[in-house]
């Protein structure tokens, strides 16, 4: 009987471990929580391997938001960053950091512009 009670015991304890695991796996990608815990909750190692497996909604997210879909031929849609301070300019072309005291960009040799 003591040793019934243990086995159960042990089991609970595994449930939820698994659940826990599958359920911040579920956050950290961008599912439901509740939904993750229960399967880790019932199929143990097996749920938290298929949460491991899950496709990341959030980093597919911010890739979709991020990287541009460029056509070749049509100017790129990246903003020219501000300078870092004073006694530096952005350059055009490539977008690095040059010193005032460059009039051409140090990096590609684009004259400056502004
Ligand atoms: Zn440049």
């Amino acid at each position: 009987m003591e040793f019934l009670a243990v086995g159960f015991l042990v089991a609970i304890i595994t449930s939820f471990v698994c659940g826990l695991f599958c359920s911040h796996l579920a956050i950290e990608k961008g599912y439901s929580s509740g939904v993750w815990f229960a399967i880790g909750f019932f199929t143990w190692i097996l749920g938290v391997i298929a949460a491991a497996g899950l496709p990341d909604k959030k980093l597919r997210e911010i890739f979709r938001n991020n990287i541009p879909t460029h056509t070749p031929g049509t100017p790129s849609k990246r903003v020219k960053p501000a300078a870092p301070d004073p006694d530096t300019w952005v350059c055009g072309q490539c977008f690095r950091v040059n010193p005032n005291s460059e009039d051409e960009c140090y990096h590609c040799q684009t004259k400056r512009k502004d």
